[in-house]
């Protein structure tokens, strides 16, 4: 066996207990008063109290603080289709960052299904049990489908973390690459390598950053997404065909200032990358080997910026970032939704953070190491204590301010102290 896979199949069995979650009650039940209190015949009087007021439900039960993490397996990490059952360690896995990170509690829900329609069915009638709905590894282009769907037929956020909790990271690593490099979104040319679930929200959040879509090229497995093409295109795809005549990847990396990958590894060569603009931004963001490795990158071009998905490198890209601190300021205005300013909000507050300088703490939870803004770090650190009340705290505020915030909150300072306790 090799080392990982003894490590990782260990840990999941630790302490005689299978699996990385378990439920805890939160109040007493150690007396003949506490049970009739905690279940019958005490629980029947919030029920009435739910039943006439829906919304005391977030007094009553755990519904505020509960998300979904849904998945059906069929585009699991980088493993593709392996069924509901084997994404079940990383549902879980997520559920361990939701509550690590911002004390978000999670039931992982794997549904046996390749329908869409019955998977948007199970997850209505789901509603009621929980504040939120991460929705994970979903394939695309169903993926688009049914989070479309499930926002317009619920009253809750729901959030398909492989599209934008990619591209809210990215997003921010990308408004500080730009102003590293001293160019202006607007004026970038970009290319997107991918254009699944991950790719498709990274192109649509560059333009609602102020990238303009006639400077994006993307390309999938097929090469460049080209206005007319007929092969394996997607509705998805048809809004970002351009009108280049250029036919592959490597043409469409010539003078290109970012190339950003979400495909697969090893598909851009050191001639693709000399080949870029002065001062180019390389995400290369495929998992767990990246488009070009870091090691070929920087040494084929010293002015490069460059950022990837893994830890062992500068600049990791990592959802991290964003899943847990955006549902808890979701979760906290009881918002109905996860809107674009929220979105956009997250990233802004992550580009933000990187700005500024970095705690001993933070640090020290990196082995020593400085980081200071610039090329090799252009976004936070997922254990960053600062995170939390940045992010969390701007995707609150652009709730409350996009009307979505049931309730909206007014103390801002009281909310931030609350969170960071
Ligand atoms: P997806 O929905 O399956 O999309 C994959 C896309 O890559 C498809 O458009 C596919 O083309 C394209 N592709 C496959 N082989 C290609 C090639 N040789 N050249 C160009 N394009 C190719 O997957 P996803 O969820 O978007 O994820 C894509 C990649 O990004 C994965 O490697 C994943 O690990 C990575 N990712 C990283 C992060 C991060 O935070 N670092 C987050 C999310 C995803 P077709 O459309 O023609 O099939
Ligand atoms: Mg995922």
């Amino acid at each position: 066996m090799d080392e990982l896979k003894e490590k990782a199949l260990a840990y999941h069995k630790l302490d005689g207990k299978p699996g990385k979650l378990e439920v805890v009650p939160t109040k007493p039940c150690q007396t003949a008063e506490d049970l009739s209190l905690a279940y019958t015949p005490g629980v029947a009087k919030p029920v009435l109290e739910i039943e006439q007021d829906p919304e005391t439900a977030y007094e009553y039960t755990n519904r505020g603080n509960l998300v979904a993490v849904i998945s059906n397996g069929t585009a699991i990490l980088g493993l593709g289709d392996r069924g509901a059952l084997a994404s079940k360690p990383v549902m879980e896995g997520k559920g361990v960052l939701f509550k690590r990170f911002a004390d978000v509690d999670v039931f992982d829900i794997e549904v046996d299904t390749h329908d869409p329609e019955k998977l948007i069915e199970v997850v209505k009638m789901l509603e009621p049990t929980f504040g939120g709905v991460n929705l994970e590894d979903i394939k695309a282009p169903e993926c688009f489908e049914i989070e479309n769907r499930l926002k317009a037929e619920t009253n809750i956020p729901i959030f398909h973390d492989d599209q934008h909790g990619t591209a809210i990271i990215a997003t921010a690593g990308l408004i500080n690459a730009a102003e590293i490099t001293g160019k202006k979104l607007s004026e970038m040319k970009i290319v997107y390598n991918g254009a699944g679930a991950a790719g498709i929200s990274c192109a649509r959040m560059f333009v609602a950053a102020g990238g303009k879509k006639e400077n994006v090229i993307m390309c999938d497995s097929k090469g460049v997404i080209f206005k007319g093409r007929t092969e394996r295109m997607t509705p998805q795809k048809e809004e970002f065909a351009s009108s280049t005549t250029a036919r592959t990847l490597a043409e469409a990396m010539k003078g290109a200032d970012v190339f950003m990958g979400l495909s697969v590894a090893d598909c851009v060569s050191p001639e693709m990358l000399a080949s870029m603009a002065s001062q180019p931004v390389v995400f290369a963001m495929s998992n767990p080997n990246p488009e070009i490795d870091y090691p070929t990158a920087v040494s084929v071009r010293k002015d490069l910026i460059m950022a990837t998905g893994r830890s062992d490198y500068p600049n990791q890209i990592n959802n991290v970032l964003g899943f847990p601190f955006i549902f808890r300021g979701a979760l906290d205005v009881r918002a109905t939704g996860i809107t674009e300013g929220m979105k956009m909000a997250a990233s802004k507050a992550l580009a933000e953070l990187a700005k500024q300088p970095v705690p001993e703490i933070v640090k020290r939870a990196y082995g020593g190491k400085e980081f200071s803004f610039g090329q090799n770090y252009i976004v936070p650190k997922p254990f960053d204590p600062r995170v939390i009340e940045y992010e969390a705290v701007a995707v609150a505020k652009a709730a409350c301010e996009e009307k979505v915030a049931r309730k909206p909150i007014t103390d801002w300072d009281a909310y931030r102290k609350d969170l960071v306790k």
